[in-house]
């Protein structure tokens, strides 16, 4: 019997781990509902890329025992249900949170640096327009930063900003402030910490809490130099009030690497903006990051289904439920 089921590609680094351990297992392209019920049916484990598992497929999953995201997000997974069930829900906690904190700091260095802009003039013959650039152009030494989420990534991101001496606020209600404190880090309430930022990124899940976390309201009270950057969920920012913000100098400019829509429609207002910087959901998808994950992806299978000792358990997200 094929005891895992992939869906989406993963590194064979993860591959590997499976066949050492005799787990045999199938890749799954066809993600129709009437496939998935076929396919999913007798498989003890989901090695889950992107791809939706909502109720009705995983009611179908007569033998999952986990789920395992190549990844920490899991809002494409039925955690409901998962709990109800007793089925397991796994990520990758400790394999992409530095390589999504250099993308923030890439993002944050391209925005203060005008880099496409300097690149585009000196390409174009217009070297002289540098003098045009002077006053857009920004640094990182000694400036605020804030970070929004302090888990994995966004402590990650904090120890990155101390190499650049800049000072690392933080708002998360869910962290005990002396933990930030003890870091040399300075909490502080998210309405302040809008106001005196230079630098935002968020490093938050997205529910209904946190949807349209920053609007026009919160846009409007932030510096006119502060560059936001948002690498955690699409719609924490909403969309067309970014697009304002940018289009009227509102702020100084942003980063995305995540969409209210993925992948954005064609005619996407964003796209005719030139301080901001886009990547396509990719802040994870260096080869080392995606090597880690499917090692880890597949290192949560083995160990959970043989109860070894050696499972993470902070990688289990339901574990309280599961006992
Ligand atoms: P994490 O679970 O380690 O940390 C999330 C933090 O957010 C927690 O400390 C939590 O207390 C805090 N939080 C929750 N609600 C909050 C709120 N309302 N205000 C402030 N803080 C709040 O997660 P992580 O691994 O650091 O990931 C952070 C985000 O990045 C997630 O949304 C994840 O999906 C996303 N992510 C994106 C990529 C990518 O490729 N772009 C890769 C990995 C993770």
């Amino acid at each position: 019997m094929t005891k895992v089921a992939l869906m989406g590609e993963i590194h064979e680094d993860g591959l590997q781990i499976l066949t050492e351990s005799k787990f045999n297992y199938k890749n799954i392209t066809n993600y129709s509902h009437e496939n998935l019920k076929i396919e999913l049916k007798n498989v003890e484990a989901i090695a889950l890329r992107t791809a939706e598992l909502p109720q009705n497929i995983l009611h179908e999953c007569k033998s999952l025992k986990i789920v395992s995201r190549h990844g920490v997000g899991y809002d494409n997974v039925d955690l409901d249900y998962l709990n109800k069930e007793k089925i397991a829900l796994a990520i990758t906690g400790s394999a992409n949170a530095v390589t999504v904190a250099e993308h923030v700091m890439a993002m944050f260095l391209n925005l203060c640096k005008l880099s496409k802009k300097s690149d585009i003039i000196v390409r174009s013959g217009q070297f002289n327009l540098k003098a045009s650039m002077q006053k857009n152009m920004l640094e990182l030494y000694k400036k605020n930063i804030f970070i929004i989420g302090f888990g994995r990534i966004g402590k990650a991101l904090a120890n990155r900003c101390k190499g650049f001496e800049t000072k690392v606020y933080v708002y998360d209600p869910y962290v005990e402030t002396k933990i930030i404190k003890e870091n040399n880090f300075f909490p502080i309430s998210f309405e302040e910490g809008i106001k005196i930022a230079d630098f935002i990124s968020l490093h938050l899940p997205i529910n209904e809490k946190t949807k349209y976390l920053i609007t026009k309201k919160e846009l409007s009270q932030m510096k006119n130099t502060c560059i936001i950057v948002n690498t955690a969920r699409g719609g924490i920012i909403k969309e067309d009030d970014l697009v304002w913000a940018l289009q009227n100098q509102i702020i100084h400019s942003a980063g995305l690497d995540v969409f209210e829509q993925e992948p954005p429609k064609d005619n996407n207002p964003l796209f005719a903006l030139d301080n901001l910087i886009l990547s396509p959901h990719s802040a994870a998808l260096t080869l080392a990051c995606r090597k880690r994950m499917a090692v880890e992806t597949c290192k949560n299978i083995v160990h959970y289904l043989n109860r070894s000792s050696e499972l993470i358990l902070s990688n289990i997200v339901n574990k309280d439920i599961l006992n």
